[in-house]
């Protein structure tokens, strides 16, 4: 299998070069030559297979320079019920007839993206003992994916994760969850600042190419290919649970930001799983909502991004949109720069509501969407309390609610679970009046010992802290 960037460099690349590597050399993202057909006599052969092995089978689709037995004992050895909770993994519950939730949220963090980020601290720790090399992480978080990346790094050989944070700005829990972790190879920098200092640090050492170079800077950002790929396995797995035989459509809603993870429900549709509808679901930050429902895409600025209740959806531009607006144009690397270059760098916008493949978005690919506010999603976590005696967070709430204006007769809807109640508790308590259940792993965890340092929100601060961590 190879890769190609969307912007059309000429370069084509393997799994194993793109795994640790971010944007393509064009700014582009990497995506698949094509996607592998899997007809319905695999799709059958599939069905039954546990977890790891169904991972193991896809991503072996994907991936051609990993030996088979390594790829095998990397998924056997990521998808384990003692780190997901259950043999399922990802198990599915009806809420009522026809509409489920499956649960992506019960990994190390307790959100969904531990799904793709445990796997990819394995295929780290693996390629990078290949190559003989090391790699340094640095990355900006508000919470939920600062957390994934360091328990899925933590005590790996050859890595290290230098994370930043704004410095009081996530939930008790969320810090609590970062700053305890002892291990030496995960270091904590709360930056004296917003998300968006910390987010500009992160661009200002990265673009320094001399640092960069030196201390092998990398990323695990959302854009990341392996992380989309493994995404891919829960769609297959949620629907092989929704349904008996091989022949039936299901839909799918995904609380989305950066639309990695619907992402991976189009990759998972245009393989050839039965999917109808991936229904799109925003908060108050629609930019995505606002594209599928007008055919314009309009970025924000970051004054107009609005800090809700489901935070980890608060995004003024979607990165791994543009994997799908490349399908969506037919795969022509012009027309994409003509959209994602020229109309974005010089409007902020782009604007295809007179284009045929708009249409397309809807007819061919399946894609519908919906947006909530705070209110529909306090009534949410509410109605689903009372009726289904099931607690969900905000960011399914927004699924949920974006899910029932969207259901087809006869059609089973799973929407995704992006997180557990127990980690935005406030909300949940602004609901219902009442703290979320706590696993128990997580009882005290705000008491434990911190490690953390604070930094003000200086490149050159960060720089000098890196590279006084770094032998
Ligand atoms: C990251 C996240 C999302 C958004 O996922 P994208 O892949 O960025 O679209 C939704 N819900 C939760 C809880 C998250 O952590």
């Amino acid at each position: 299998m190879n890769y190609l960037s969307t912007r059309g460099h000429a370069d084509r690349k393997r799994f194993c070069e793109i795994l640790l590597e971010g944007l393509a050399p064009d700014g582009g993202l990497y995506l698949p030559e094509t996607y592998p057909q899997v007809d319905t006599a695999t799709l059958a052969k599939w069905r039954t297979l546990p977890y790891n092995e169904l991972a193991f089978e896809i991503l072996s689709l994907y991936i051609d320079d990993i030996p088979a037995a390594d790829l095998k004992a990397i998924c056997a050895k990521t998808y384990t019920a003692e780190v997901f909770g259950t043999d399922e993994i990802v198990p599915l519950r009806e809420l009522e007839d026809g509409v489920y939730l499956e649960a992506l949220s019960n990994g190390p963090t307790l959100a969904f993206k531990d799904m793709a980020m445990q796997l990819l601290g394995n295929l780290f720790e693996y390629e990078l003992a290949r190559r003989g090399a090391e790699l340094n992480i640095l990355g900006a978080t508000s919470g939920d994916t600062g957390s994934a990346a360091e328990y899925a790094m933590r005590g790996k050989k050859g890595v290290r994760v230098f994370m930043t944070s704004p410095d009081g700005r996530m939930s008790p829990f969320q810090q609590a969850q970062m700053f305890s972790l002892q291990d030496a190879n995960i270091h904590n920098i709360a930056i004296t600042g917003v998300f968006d200092d910390c987010q500009d640090i992160v661009k200002a050492v990265s673009n320094d190419l001399a640092f960069k170079r030196k201390y092998r800077i990398g990323t695990v950002n959302s854009i990341n290919w392996a992380r989309l790929l493994a995404q891919v396995v829960y769609y297959f797995a949620g629907y092989f649970q929704a349904t008996a035989s091989n022949d039936k459509p299901v839909s799918f809603t995904v609380p989305s930001g950066n639309f990695g993870n619907v992402c991976a429900g189009h990759v998972a549709r245009m393989m050839g799983l039965p999917i109808q509808t991936l229904v799109v679901a925003t908060n108050e930050n629609d930019v995505l909502d606002e594209f599928f429902r007008t055919g314009v895409y309009r970025v924000r600025a970051a004054v107009d991004t609005h800090e809700t209740s489901s935070p980890s959806m608060d995004i003024s531009k979607a990165s791994n949109f543009e994997r799908f607006v490349f399908d969506l144009v037919g795969r022509d690397p012009a027309k994409l720069r003509q959209l994602f270059v020229d109309d974005l760098g010089l409007t902020g916008s782009f604007d295809l509501s007179a284009d045929p493949a708009f249409k397309q978005a809807a007819e061919r690919f399946g894609f519908r969407s919906g947006r909530s506010t705070h209110a529909d999603r306090l009534a949410m976590i509410r109605d689903t309390e009372k009726r289904f005696a099931t607690l969900i967070d905000p960011h399914t709430a927004d699924g949920l609610k974006a899910a029932r204006e969207q259901l087809t007769p006869g059609v089973p809807m799973v929407v995704l679970e992006t997180a557990l109640p127990i980690k935005f508790a406030a909300t949940v308590v602004e609901a219902l009046g009442e703290e979320p259940a706590r696993p128990k792993k997580f009882e005290g965890i705000e008491a434990l010992p911190k490690r953390v340092v604070q930094l003000p929100a200086d490149a050159e601060a960060v720089k000098a802290y890196i590279a006084q961590h770094c032998d």
